[in-house]
């Protein structure tokens, strides 16, 4: 029946069993079979969703009450779930290692870069290959880190700088000074013998400048100082400039000492320089204070025929300029081997001076006296010293000697009591009057020790001070202050007389030389040679007159001619002493001298 069945109609009733084959659906279903291995069931509820982790399942509605329910197989997922494990395995990798790289570029870039650059500076600075740090532009933290270094590092090296000039300047004079000239003096030797080229140093040394201390205060000396710094500087500077730049410096050692570097210049050249120097000086040295008794002694030695080395050409220059000193202050003096030699002797002197005992090499020798009768009036006691090393060593070579190592006082006590131990064979030989001129060291003035141990020996030996002259060389006088002429006047007081030595080898004139607590004037045998003769006896005689007159008596030394002898008599010369006499001798031979010139002291009484 193709209309709607009824029961009642059963028989007509047609059966059509439709069967319908889902082609597409059951490619589908194939497929997916196939593809995912999967289980499939025709089921008539939906599946209940079972445990994820137990496995995956899909139920789809085909009809009502009819389901597909689908389950892939455990391998297909366990294959899926690798794939998808090792992807995101992948992809993590992959983007710790894009993200490690990128922070690591951050990091680079912000941060290392920069630390790593500001440190190659620092070093770079540190070893001072670099003079400063860079300034950064950038606002970041370490461009501003680096800055601040920057400016911490150019703050630091203005304050070095600063320090550093001031370490090298000397601040009295603005010169530079010791630590500078070693510094310059090192570069310049090392320059000067690269290129082959010589080089000189001028040591300077201030003549008397103790005495401007002394007399005026250091505030004087202090300007007179700042005052040399400048005109020397001027005057070399000036110099080297005509000649050509022949790199002249001056610098302050210490003191009154300077010294001046020179480069690649004759001796002909640095001898016009330091007589340039020198001329500053003639006469003393004059300045807005005025004019005071200064001068220069310059002291020369060349590199590199007088030393290789800084020190030793110091040493050297220092050696000459002692030299200068000596021959008579404001000269200039080239270092020379002969000097050295004469340094060395100078040495040995000294120690062996330390050494010895005075007893087994030290004699006395008298040297007799006239008065104008032609009577001895008594001796001068002059030092012998025999040295089983050096031979007869003349006392001009070793008593300065004694006096710069500090052995003076020693030696004078030694011939004092020595002298003092021999008074009775003396008076017994030249009578009681007779008079013993000893010498005593200049460097003794102010000695207090000296005064206690003359007092202790003349105790000791129960002397007649009135017979003992101490005599002190002329040389001592520019330098005195009214405490040295004091001590002189103390030294008198038990009874001694003082006669000054030498008179006419050193600076003070005969006006001053009258005015000092002393009795007698001895003529030096230069001065006697100058004025004892017939041309000059108006002036010997005013001199004599001039120093009569002060109640002064006049010693004639070194008097060695028949001629200067009547002269000098002639004109009232009180005493005199020389070779035409005697020469010195020792005590044991004065009586046989006295027998055999026939002479008889000034009192008679050992006649
Ligand atoms: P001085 O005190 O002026 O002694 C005189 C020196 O001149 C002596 O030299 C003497 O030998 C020398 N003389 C004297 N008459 C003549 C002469 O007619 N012609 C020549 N050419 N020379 C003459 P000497 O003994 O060599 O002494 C030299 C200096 O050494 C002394 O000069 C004195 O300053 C010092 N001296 C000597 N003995 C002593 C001493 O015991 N103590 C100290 N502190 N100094 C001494
Ligand atoms: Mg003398
Ligand atoms: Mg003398």
């Amino acid at each position: 029946t193709f209309a709607p069945p009824l029961i009642s109609d059963m028989n007509h009733a047609i059966q059509v069993i439709v069967a319908v084959k889902p082609k597409r659906f059951d490619q589908l279903l194939d497929q997916t079979v196939q593809e995912y291995s999967a289980n499939v069931a025709f089921i008539n509820k939906p599946a209940l969703q079972k445990n994820l982790t137990e496995t995956i399942s899909s139920t789809a509605k085909l009809y009502s009450d009819y389901y597909l329910h689908i389950t892939p197989s455990h391998d297909y997922l366990l294959t899926k779930l690798t794939i998808l494990k090792q992807k995101l395995f992948l992809i993590f990798a992959v983007s710790t290692i894009l993200t490690f790289a990128l922070l690591q570029f951050l990091i680079r870039h912000f941060i290392t870069n920069p630390i790593t650059d500001l440190d190659k500076q620092l070093t770079a600075v540190s070893e001072s290959r670099q003079q400063e740090i860079s300034y950064q532009k950038k606002n970041d933290e370490i461009s501003r880190l680096g800055n601040k270094f920057s400016k911490l590092h150019a703050e630091l090296t203005s304050t070095l700088e600063e320090t550093k000039l001031q370490s090298r300047t000397d601040a009295l004079t603005k010169l530079p000074n010791r630590a500078s000239f070693y510094e310059n003096g090192t570069k310049l030797l090392a320059q000067a013998s690269h290129q082959e080229e010589s080089a000189a140093i001028i040591y300077l040394d201030l003549d008397n400048f103790k005495f401007v201390n002394d007399k005026h205060g250091h505030e004087v000396g202090d300007k007179l100082l700042k005052s040399v710094a400048t005109h020397l500087n001027h005057t070399v500077t000036f110099f080297s400039q005509q000649v050509d730049n022949a790199y002249p410096q001056v610098f302050r050692l210490s003191g009154d000492e300077f010294i001046i570097l020179i480069k690649g210049k004759d001796d002909q050249f640095i001898q016009k320089l330091g007589q340039k120097i020198l001329n500053l000086f003639s006469g003393g040295y004059q300045f807005e204070l005025g004019s005071f008794p200064v001068t220069a002694s310059l002291g020369i030695a060349n590199f590199p025929k007088d030393g290789h080395s800084l020190s030793h050409l110091i040493s050297n220059a220092d050696l000459a300029m002692y030299q200068a000193k000596k021959t008579g202050k404001n000269k200039q003096s080239f270092y020379s081997k002969e000097l050295a030699k004469k340094d060395r002797k100078v040495r040995e002197i000294e120690s062996r001076l330390k050494a010895i005992n005075f007893d087994q090499e030290f004699v006395l020798n008298y040297m007799p006296i006239l008065n104008t009768a032609g009577k001895i009036k008594g001796c001068e006691a002059l030092l012998r010293w025999n040295s089983p090393e050096l031979g007869p060593v003349s006392p001009e070579l070793f008593i300065p000697i004694a006096e710069s190592s500090g052995l003076f006082e020693k030696i004078d006590l030694w011939v004092i009591n020595h002298v003092f131990e021999n008074l009775g064979a003396l008076r017994t030989l030249l009578g009681e009057d007779m008079e013993i001129s000893l010498n005593i060291s200049s460097a003794e003035l102010n000695s207090e020790s000296f005064s206690k141990g003359v007092a202790t020996l003349a105790a000791q030996h129960h002397v007649q001070t009135r017979n003992i002259i101490f005599e002190i060389t002329e040389t001592f006088a520019p330098h005195q202050e009214q405490n040295a002429l004091d001590w002189l006047q103390e030294l008198r007081e038990p009874g001694y007389r003082i006669a000054i030595d030498d008179f006419g080898t050193g600076y003070t004139s005969l006006m001053q030389m009258v005015e000092y607590p002393v009795d007698i004037i001895k003529f030096d045998r230069q001065l006697v040679e100058r004025i004892a003769k017939p041309h000059k006896k108006a002036l010997a005689k005013s001199l004599l007159d001039i120093c009569h007159l002060q109640g002064l008596e006049v010693v004639a030394e070194g008097v060695e001619t028949q001629e200067q002898f009547e002269l000098l008599r002639e004109i009232n010369c009180d005493y005199q002493q020389g070779f035409l006499i005697a020469r010195p001798m020792p005590l044991s031979e004065l009586k046989a001298w006295l027998t055999e010139n026939k002479l008889r002291p000034v009192n008679n009484s050992a006649s």
